[in-house]
């Protein structure tokens, strides 16, 4: 190999490297820090490991995937901790979050930025008692899935997986974004909650977050939770990517977009007479008392 080629190679590497990682902590932006980039392209720094097992859950695999951004993996601890106490004898078990410095994790497309878990569905025995999950199995429209290792067949936990489902989405420190899951999974989960008099936000938040993904598998044997950024976190590199939440913005202050229909509903509602012109005995101070109660 020629040195021209070399050094061809050697400027089109540091070409990548410069947009690769234009977002990553360097000395030149030394304020990147936390979950930064976006969860298909991007990297972790300052991760807490979730503890290989807590109340009511455990790791899947012992290995070195379950960091991510600190509030993220307390809310997963939460949740767990919270289906535990309602309905003891269940076990979460706990896939796949980001390695420590995150990055690519196969198979995932995701899981790089510390803000995406994956939790196995609850399962029971057809009877209806607690069993650990045996690994990831797909469930079916019926809520039936083949246990291949113990040959035999379990029962999707839907009470149990609804109320991890429900806590996460009602905990304002996880601000889910998404639960990727199964259509089938989805609806059995929704039905149950309906039946069991959820509140209608809560149903709401939990039908806005459940998508059957695609790509990313069918998701017919656990769900993949992703946490949205925080405003603190988007500056320190966080990258927001897809749908806002309105219940999240509230969270942050934000004032959701005005509905057009509404105001052009107020706009003609709005009795003539309502305004007056402002230019009548009006002194240099009340003038600027109005300019800053003037809408913005
Ligand atoms: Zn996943």
């Amino acid at each position: 190999m020629g040195v021209g080629r070399i050094r061809a190679i050697g400027v089109a590497v540091l070409a990548f490297a410069a947009v690769g990682c234009a977002r990553a902590p360097s000395p030149l932006a030394p304020q990147f820090a936390g979950s930064i980039g976006m969860p298909h392209r991007g990297v972790l720094t300052s991760a807490i490991e979730l503890p290989p097992e807590g109340e009511g859950y455990k790791w899947l695999r012992q290995d070195n995937r379950h960091y991510g951004i600190p509030r993220f993996v307390r809310a997963i601890e939460r949740a767990a901790a919270s289906v535990a106490r309602a309905r003891p004898g269940g076990i979460l078990s706990v896939g796949d979050l980001s390695t420590r410095t995150g990055g690519q994790l196969l198979p995932h497309l995701s899981h790089r930025t510390g803000r995406d878990a994956d939790l196995l569905l609850y399962m029971t025995t057809l009877e209806g008692a607690p069993v650990e999950s045996p690994g990831f199995i797909p469930v079916g429209p019926d809520g039936l899935a083949w246990d291949e290792k113990n040959q035999r067949f379990l029962r999707f936990d839907v009470e149990r997986t609804w109320l991890l489902v429900k806590a996460l989405v009602e905990d304002p420190e996880a601000r889910v974004q998404w639960v990727f899951a199964h259509r089938n999974v989805e609806a059995l989960l929704l039905e149950y909650g309906r039946a069991r008099g959820e509140s209608g936000e809560t149903l709401w938040r939990a039908m806005e977050v459940m998508r059957q993904p695609n790509p990313g598998g069918p998701h017919d044997d656990h769900v993949h939770v992703r946490t949205a950024c925080t405003p603190e976190e988007i500056v320190a590199g966080c990258e927001h990517t897809g749908p806002r939440r309105p219940w999240i913005d509230a969270l942050d202050g934000d004032a959701p977009e005005p509905d057009p229909d509404v105001a052009l509903l107020e706009a003609i509602l709005r009795p003539f007479g309502s305004w007056r012109p402002e230019n009548e005995d009006r002194t240099a101070s009340n003038a600027s008392a109005s300019a800053d109660a003037a809408p913005r």
